[in-house]
């Protein structure tokens, strides 16, 4: 069976369904496909339900923390997995169905369910369907990386995905990878009541970020009792009965930890290997992701690749706007182009980190003069007022142009504060209409016009 479409998209993540429904309105025949749960990670094994599930994980923390307050909480506070699965199953099977339903009841698109392979440029083979189109759209997303570490087959190992299944409460869960998927895990599994300890292989955790940063972090999950084994840099796998155990230096054998629950979140990689792009000759970058151009254009004209499997981004949010950047090239004439975005993301454990730009670090690289602003959150009175001081606030201002190069939110609300400062970014403004700017008393926004009035040279 062949069909002909106007443009096919492959995958239903981030980028593929509204990108679909912008060339159908315009009365394009589309074809999506699907070879698995509609809406991709973000939907079914990456944000919707970590989120959900942090969300869990904060109510236990703050009913043990609720003397704090002055509130009773009588007995011990304990927490039914199988009620948190069930509320993240149910708000993340309500965004899938949600995708599955828009999708399936669009006009002008038609939905394949099945793996999506090239069989030459413009020819994908679906099952026993062929479809051809002049205009291929690939967002087929990744997957976590299973490291070739040795024994890593002896032991039942967990990702993301398959995190997604517990409804119980692991004994001790080791967490291999002390990034940002790695945290949210742990911090949240550990207020659930485990025993957690993360691994990382390098010399501290979320080793992208400022060291600043990363120490105040390591200082927030090691405050709730999270165990942090550094400078793993050769690590193993071994059982013991039924408890796995991980060998953190391959010369000395005492460096274990022993565990009931081991999670992989090393990182990610495109799902690029079974797409048969040979056959379509698209040329992948060093890393296995598919090469492109500022505006998502592969090597091969008339494909185009979008979100994780670009290595462009890595998030939502950027693979969400890559689809809005390949709508607006081919429907509306508006060049929009990837590096118009700014490098912005939060990671969610609590107190959560926003960070929009540059690090310091980067900064400080590029040998630009630059002005620097810092705050601990312990003098910010909302913080204060919450009971929630951890972290600090920081701003980094080119001191030339007095454009902000970038900042870290690492504190309460640090998600969403972020995003004042993002917006001022966007704008190219100096960042003097943020300091005059009024901001509501009493946020924690309120400071960061405080923090912009207190700039210090960054030497
Ligand atoms: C635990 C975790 C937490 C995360 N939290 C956040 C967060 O808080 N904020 C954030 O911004 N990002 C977060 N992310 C990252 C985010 O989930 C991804 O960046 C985003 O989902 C990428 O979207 P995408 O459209 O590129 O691909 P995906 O969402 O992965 O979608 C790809 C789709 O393509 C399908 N597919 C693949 N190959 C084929 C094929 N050959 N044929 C047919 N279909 C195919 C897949 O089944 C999938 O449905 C998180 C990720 C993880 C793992």
């Amino acid at each position: 069976m062949s069909a002909n479409y106007d443009a096919i998209v492959i995958g239903t993540g981030q980028a593929g369904p509204s990108l679909a429904g912008r060339m159908a309105a315009r009365g394009m025949n589309v074809a999506i496909v699907e070879r698995k749960l509609f809406g991709g990670t973000c939907v079914n094994t990456g944000c919707i339900p970590t989120k959900t599930m942090v969300a869990s994980a904060y109510a236990a923390h703050m009913a043990r923390r609720a003397g704090v307050y002055g509130v009773n909480v009588e007995g011990t506070v304990s927490v039914d997995m199988a009620r948190v699965k069930a509320r993240k199953d149910a708000v993340s099977g309500k965004s899938r169905t949600g995708v599955e339903g828009w999708l399936k009841g669009m006009k002008n698109c038609t939905v394949y369910e099945g793996h999506a392979r090239f069989e030459s440029p413009h020819e994908i083979s679906v099952g026993e369907h062929r479809l051809t189109s002049d205009r291929i759209f690939l967002n087929v997303g990744g997957r976590a990386i299973v490291p070739d570490m040795p024994g890593v087959d002896q032991v039942p190992y967990l990702t993301n995905s398959s995190m997604m299944a517990v409804d119980f409460l692991p004994k001790h869960l080791i967490v291999i990878g002390g990034s940002y998927v790695g945290l949210e895990f742990g911090q949240m599994f550990r207020r659930f009541g485990s025993e957690v300890t993360v691994v990382e292989m390098g010399p501290r955790l979320v080793h992208k970020e400022d060291e600043d940063v990363s120490a105040a972090i390591r200082e927030i999950v090691e405050s709730e009792g999270i165990s942090v084994r550094l400078n793993a840099k050769c690590i193993a796998f071994s059982r013991s009965g039924d408890q796995a155990v991980v060998h953190l230096d391959c010369e000395d054998d005492a460096r274990t930890v022993t565990g009931t629950h081991v999670l992989l979140a090393v990182g990610r990689r495109p799902n690029t290997d079974d797409l048969g792009l040979e056959k379509a000759g698209v040329a992948l970058d060093a890393h296995g992701n598919i090469a492109v151009d500022d505006q998502l254009r592969t090597s091969v004209p008339g494909i185009w690749a979008l979100g994780d499997c670009n290595g462009k981004g890595g998030f939502t949010h950027t693979a969400y706007n890559d689809g809005e950047i390949a709508s607006a090239n081919l429907l509306d004439n508006d060049p929009r182009r990837v590096s118009d975005r700014i490098t912005a993301y939060a990671l969610y454990i609590d107190p959560p980190l926003g960070r929009a730009g540059m690090t310091e670090a980067e900064v400080r690289r590029s040998g630009r003069k630059a002005l620097i602003g810092k705050r601990p959150m312990a003098r910010i009175a909302r913080a204060v007022e919450k009971d929630e001081t951890q972290g600090f606030i920081k701003i980094l201002i080119d001191a030339q142009t007095h454009e902000i190069l970038g900042a870290s939110i690492l504190g309460v609300g640090g998600d969403e504060v972020i995003h004042s400062i993002l917006d001022v970014m966007y704008a190219k403004a100096p960042y003097t209409v943020i300091q005059r700017a009024v901001h509501i008393h009493p946020t924690v926004s309120e400071l960061i016009p405080t923090i912009l009035g207190e700039l210090q040279p960054l030497i």
